[in-house]
């Protein structure tokens, strides 16, 4: 072996780290959301169907703004969407019934905590100052949500369905563990993380 070979390890770290942005690594000719990479090998080489968002879709949709749940149609604020949704989301996974929602409606293992709907990928990422950001490819994400103050259960906004990070899952090579909403958590930990 020659002095200058390079080990399979060392060319792993000689790889660049890049941060997201709007921009990297395409945009479309409108300029609108950048594209998703899916099927993208995890950090422990799983090729998972799991989408890479690069950047913030850019939402039209303002915190004010009201749209309708995706699963029982009823107009919400966007800032408010995530707690509605969090209560389908309760209701479905312990099995109690949901009359607001159409009955051939069923929400699955892993919905997305900002529509109800299976699909959208959404990351949290979290700084060593401790600020936590999300993206996602959801139309109802709510980018603005200030993190910290959504940890919280209040009277007004009980949910704490948030993006959370597994704790066992190995961080990506961009630092960042695997993303999970919490509600859903344990339906990946009982899948991946718990011996029999
Ligand atoms: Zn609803
Ligand atoms: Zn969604
Ligand atoms: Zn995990």
């Amino acid at each position: 072996m020659s002095s200058t070979q390079i080990s399979n390890n060392e060319t792993l770290e000689l790889l660049p780290l890049v941060t997201s942005s709007e921009t990297f690594p395409y945009r479309s000719d409108a300029s609108s959301a950048p594209p998703y990479l899916y099927n993208v090998p995890n950090s422990s080489g799983n090729a998972e169907s799991e989408a890479l968002p690069y950047g913030d879709v850019q939402t039209p949709i303002g915190r004010n703004d009201k749209i309708p749940c995706k699963l029982c149609n009823h107009d919400f604020i966007l800032a408010d969407m995530r707690n509605h949704v969090g209560k389908h989301i309760l209701r479905a996974h312990r099995g109690e019934p949901d009359s607001s929602l159409p009955a051939n409606l069923d929400i699955g293992i892993n919905p997305c905590g900002w529509c109800g709907l299976d699909g959208c990928r959404t990351q949290l990422n979290a700084t060593s100052q401790g600020t936590k950001r999300t993206t996602s490819n959801c139309t109802y994400h709510y980018a603005k949500m200030q993190y910290r103050a959504a940890e919280i259960s209040t009277p007004r906004k009980p949910c704490t369905n948030l993006p959370i990070h597994c704790p066992v899952c190995p961080s990506r090579l961009n630092g960042q563990p695997q993303t999970f909403w919490k509600y859903n958590l344990i339906h990946h930990m009982t899948e991946y993380h718990l011996l029999n």
